[in-house]
């Protein structure tokens, strides 16, 4: 089941930002505060009322000509045309009606995609009533009147956004060829290997109607098996800032990754992994799909015997967060270890589904409290009643113990580590609730 996907489009300055924070709420997904991350948020994670929903920002750099916004508003409709479900276009009042929110309408229009068109701005209804309904003129619907720094008219807006959601969408597509992005920088060989990978066996030539943003998936059988990869390089960028890039590689990840089982986070061995590499298998990472980091290029670099092993402890490094992750090594121009990539898949997303039954999960918990005695603080101790698999995508465990406070993080990264020398669950993260129960 891959949640909604909006974004949001607008001109510099409308408040396409200010809306994304108060729409993201303080629950939020962040990409990692890690160093050279774009001042802004680039998705999150929103709830609105039994909804939830990804939220993209399509913005990134203020240009400062006329023709600069108008040809970057043309992009930024591109990727949401491409990869959301509904698209929130925000106007501005106090801006008006300008020639760059025609044209960009007309594009959104013609796309078919569901739009919310938003005048923001509107901080007094009364004096801007008429102002707002000069945005029936772009011809996409009811302008929505908001204001986005004092949070008007932001609930109505979410009411007309999730009604746009498609309905039922997991039951009307019910599929379940594995899906598997390729996630990773601009030049990794993400589209070579799918070239690879779809020259060397069985495309699958479908002709599903309904949403663009299927546009680009690519279905491959292999070994009588059918599998849909989602190419998440898409749209080209040509002569970018390195912000812009970023900004969009990661959009493509986010919305990529929402509707995958299983992610190949593609590094470059000429270049090493990077902090880069980090934010995006981050995305994977915290959306608990089944893993394999693909090391390509392996052709071409020098290697000598020890080669393979200091890329992996450089990737075990930095993807720190995720050791569980299976790391291959490949080269998408030569072909080498490619199709192994099939086996790797089935494996890491038959992990990522699997339930381990309550008894023999208690026996392992058992087992490792015997092993290694619970913390205790201040002469109490952590007593754990017993642990119960709740959720798969990703394996989801409660552990019920006597007191939250008592938990501490190494012990439930032990209780972990035990889970994981008993069942495996190779290429998929676990997650862990503590809950107390008197
Ligand atoms: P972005 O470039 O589209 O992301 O726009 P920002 O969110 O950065 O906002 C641009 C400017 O408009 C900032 O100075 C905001 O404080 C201001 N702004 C945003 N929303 C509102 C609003 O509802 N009313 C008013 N008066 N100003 C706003
Ligand atoms: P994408 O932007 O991630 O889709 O990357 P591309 O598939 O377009 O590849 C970028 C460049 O890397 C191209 O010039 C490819 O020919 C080259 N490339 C891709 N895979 C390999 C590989 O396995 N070995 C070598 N030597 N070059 C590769």
């Amino acid at each position: 089941m891959s949640k909604p996907v909006v974004a949001i489009v607008g001109r510099p300055n409308v408040g396409k930002s200010t809306l994304f924070n108060v729409l993201a709420g303080e629950r939020i997904a962040i990409v990692q505060d890690t160093p050279g991350v774009t001042r802004d948020r680039i998705y999150a994670d929103v709830e609105w009322l039994k909804y939830q929903f990804t939220m993209i920002d399509t913005g990134g750099i203020e240009p400062n000509t006329k023709d600069i916004i108008l040809s970057q508003m043309r992009e930024q409709a591109e990727i949401a045309i491409a990869s959301a479900d509904v698209i929130i276009f925000i106007c501005d009042v106090m801006q008006g009606l300008t020639d760059a929110d025609a044209k960009v309408a007309d594009m959104l229009r013609r796309s078919k995609k569901p739009v919310v068109l938003v005048v923001n701005k509107v901080d007094d209804f009364q004096k801007y009533q008429a102002d707002v309904y000069e945005f029936y003129n772009l011809g996409i619907g009811e302008p929505h009147a908001v204001s986005a720094a004092s949070r008007l008219g932001i609930g109505d807006l979410l009411d007309d956004v999730v009604a746009l959601f498609p309905e039922n969408a997991s039951e009307l597509e019910e599929d379940d060829r594995p899906k598997v992005a390729i996630v990773g920088k601009p030049n990794v060989g993400k589209s070579s290997l799918i070239n690879k990978l779809a020259n060397a066996n069985r495309v699958i030539v479908s002709d599903i109607a309904g949403t663009t943003r299927d546009a680009i998936d690519t279905d491959i059988k292999y070994d009588g098996r059918e599998y849909v990869f989602i190419d998440t390089a898409g749209l080209r960028r040509k002569n970018k800032i390195k912000e812009e890039i970023e900004r969009y590689s990661i959009i493509r990840a986010v919305t990529a990754v929402e509707r995958a089982d299983a992610v190949i986070v593609m590094i470059d061995a000429t270049e090493g992994v990077t902090e880069q590499d980090a934010k995006i298998a981050g995305i994977a990472h915290e959306r608990g799909k089944g893993i394999i980091v693909a090391v390509n290029k392996w052709d071409a670099i020098e290697k000598n015997d020890k080669t393979m092993y200091e890329h992996q402890n450089k990737i075990r490094e930095i993807l720190s967060f995720m050791p569980y992750a299976e790391i291959m090594f490949i080269s998408a121009q030569t072909g080498q270890r490619v199709q192994k990539i099939f086996d790797m898949i089935d494996m890491v997303i038959e992990n990522n589904s699997m339930r381990i039954a309550t008894g023999v999960l208690n026996e392992i918990l058992a087992e490792a409290v015997a092993m290694q005695q619970p913390p205790s603080d201040r002469g109490r101790r952590l007593k754990i009643y017993y642990m119960t698999q709740v959720l798969v995508k990703p394996p989801t465990f409660v552990i019920f113990v006597n007191d939250k406070k008592l938990m501490h993080f190494s012990y439930t990264r032990y209780l972990e580590n035990r889970i994981r020398d008993a069942f495996g669950f190779r290429g998929t993260s676990l997650k862990f609730i503590i809950r107390e129960r008197k």
